[in-house]
């Protein structure tokens, strides 16, 4: 509305001046020049039609100069509200509008209509590691690809960042819905070449609705497809789920959780517990601790981290929440120090937003110094698969964490998808043998020998080993045995807070004296 007026007022400016000079200075040139009163009269006819001819000129070419200038921004604003910027695919609203054409023409021959709402996996992380252009360019490869293997079958649109739709008008049959899927799922398989070179795999989740199945209108067939893509992120990478009437009631309480986690960061919710890690062996020297975060909210059971971190991870507030932890566990280290004490090595855990996030060394490192600690104090515990997945950028970050002295270790080993051989491959210190292998160890031969392999493998690479969830006697027995360097679990201590942890240390303390060691 600014805009308008001022381009109106520009031009009556305009018009005013240029009149105003016009009749001053042609009136004073025609008294100068002409006598005759008839000749003089007739000539300010003649000025004045060509005066009125000049102006409606301009005024006609300005108004039509401002006129066409906003009638672009207007085809502008309906391109993007209506189109994707960069693959120039129909957007959300359109989607709707098609999805309700689609819904409209089955009603009248009893089909069905599917939405299939494509999210690409970790393309954060892609973007974070090749740079936005060829992020951009991945994107638009993805799009080419959707669009060249569904042809006539389906209708695609994009809806976000990293985020495609997919409506299968006049659906006949299951069979027919889960051959389109298999159709995108294959077409998303293959690499994509960006930048010219680089091969690159991605693998994308999906949510299905269905018309008239699950909901009744457009809007809503569209919410679903989005709370069964929500599901499908949350079960993990690659994965298709089918919308469920439960999952509106989940959808509704991740986000609820999200806004709760926040307002705890910022009240005295959160807390950091302290799990001892001990050294095999008689004397069960303590070597380490695993920091775990904890929310204890005031009128609520606690809640698992299992449960808040993934939603946490998604929303993006595992960033605020990583920081908070990394400044925690250097606080307590700094004031047992103080208080004389000799605390073992503290994991982390850390996210694999965090971990690919661009400041993480500074931030880590910026901590310990505020705390005057050193590297040596940390060891950043990574999930093994989510490591496999960042591939080279992945290993670089931490290549560049080791060489400012943080010690590596792979969590939850065992339940990616990664083969033993990338044991040699990762620049890592320890592997902690997930809990479900050693929980089955003593009534499964087949995970003792996988667990037998993982401890050989590690120490011929000379990989530290964590048994991680070792709750019995004979549990430890057989580790022990089969050679497992150190032990975390129910059977030594629980989580504790911090002043438990603070008491434990005092006590090893004043019972042995205080060794410096590894776990
Ligand atoms: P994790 O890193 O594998 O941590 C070990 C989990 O095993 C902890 O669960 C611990 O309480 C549990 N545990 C330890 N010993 C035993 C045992 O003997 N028996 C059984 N049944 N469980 C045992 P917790 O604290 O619930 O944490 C779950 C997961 O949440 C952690 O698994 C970790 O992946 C994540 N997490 C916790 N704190 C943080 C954090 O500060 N940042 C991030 N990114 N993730 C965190
Ligand atoms: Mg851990
Ligand atoms: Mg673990």
């Amino acid at each position: 509305m600014k805009g308008a007026m001022r381009t109106a007022l520009l031009i009556g400016t305009i018009y005013v001046v240029i009149g105003g000079l016009w009749i001053y200075y042609s009136d004073t040139a025609l008294e100068a020049m002409v006598a005759d009163l008839a000749t003089m009269r007739l000539l300010q006819t003649w000025k004045g039609w060509a005066f009125v001819l000049v102006t409606g000129m301009l005024v006609f070419w300005m108004s039509w100069w401002a006129l066409s200038r906003q009638n672009a921004l207007i085809v502008r604003l309906h391109r993007l509200a209506y189109f994707h910027p960069l693959t120039g695919l129909p957007s959300r609203s359109a989607t709707q509008s098609r999805v309700d054409q689609a819904m409209e023409q089955a009603d009248g021959v009893g089909l069905g209509v599917a939405v299939v709402q494509i999210d690409l996996d970790g393309f954060g992380i892609i973007n974070d590691s090749f740079g936005h252009e060829l992020g951009d360019e991945l994107l638009c490869k993805v799009a080419d690809e959707l669009q060249r293997c569904l042809g006539e079958q389906g209708w695609l649109g994009h809806i976000g960042a990293d985020e495609y739709i997919i409506v299968f008008a006049g659906v006949v049959s299951r069979k027919q819905l889960n051959e389109g899927i298999e159709l995108v799922s294959g077409a998303l398989a293959r690499p994509f070449s960006v930048g010219g070179v680089s091969k690159v795999h991605v693998s994308a989740s999906m949510g299905v609705s269905l018309y008239p199945e699950d909901a009744t209108s457009a809007s809503q067939l569209l919410r679903f497809s989005d709370a069964a893509l929500a599901r499908a992120k949350h079960k993990g990478p690659g994965t298709i789920e089918r919308f469920k009437a439960s999952m509106v009631e989940q959808a509704r309480r991740r986000l609820n959780v999200d806004a709760r986690l926040r307002a705890a960061l910022d009240s005295d919710e959160l807390a950091l517990h302290f799990q001892p890690i001990h050294k095999s062996g008689d004397d069960s020297r303590l070597v380490g601790a695993e920091a775990l975060l904890r929310w204890l909210p005031p009128d609520e059971p606690p809640m698992s981290p299992a449960e808040f971190i993934p939603i946490a991870e998604q929303s993006g507030l595992i960033l605020d929440l990583g920081a908070w932890v990394i400044e925690q566990a250097c606080t307590q280290i700094a004031r047992w120090k103080a208080a004389g004490l000799s605390p073992p090595q503290v994991s982390i855990n850390l996210s694999i937003r965090q971990f690919m996030s661009p400041g993480l060394v500074e931030q880590l490192t910026g901590a310990l110094d505020r705390h005057g600690l050193s590297s040596s104090s940390l060891v950043l515990e990574m999930t093994e698969s989510l490591l496999m997945e960042q591939g080279s950028s992945g290993r670089n970050i931490l290549e560049s964490l080791r060489a400012e002295g943080f010690r590596i270790a792979l969590d939850d080993f065992g339940t990616g998808y990664s083969s033993l051989a990338y044991l040699r491959e990762l620049p890592i210190d320890l592997i902690k043998i997930d809990r479900s292998f050693v929980g089955s160890l003593e009534r499964s031969q087949a995970d003792r020998d996988l667990v037998a392999a993982m401890i050989s493998l590690s120490d011929i690479f000379g990989l530290r080993v964590v048994a991680e969830g070792v709750e019995t006697l004979a549990q430890r027995r057989i580790l022990e045995q089969l050679g497992c360097h150190s032990f975390q679990g129910f059977l030594f201590s629980k989580p504790m807070p911090a002043k438990d942890f603070w008491s434990m240390l005092a006590n090893e303390a004043s019972t042995s004296p205080v060794q410096a060691g590894q776990h």
